[in-house]
């Protein structure tokens, strides 16, 4: 599983894909929600957010929730 390339915790899946989609999609390294928040100066709330509407746009770095 991938780490966050600043603090080494593992990352989800929607961590990644939120780093694809805010930052680079070729990233091969990838930041957690905590530390892109940092990155942005904003509250990892917010990120959560963005991820929820990432998702409900289909967005194909999400996976779709579990029913
Ligand atoms: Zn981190």
């Amino acid at each position: 599983m991938a780490k966050c390339m600043q603090c080494g915790r593992e990352l989800t899946g929607d961590e990644i894909g939120l780093h694809k989609k805010m930052i680079n999609r070729g990233a091969t390294e990838f930041l957690c929600i905590t530390c892109l928040a940092g990155f942005y100066h904003c509250e990892e709330s917010l990120l959560e957010k963005k991820i929820e509407q990432f998702r409900e746009q289909g967005c194909m770095l999400f996976a779709p929730k579990a029913p």
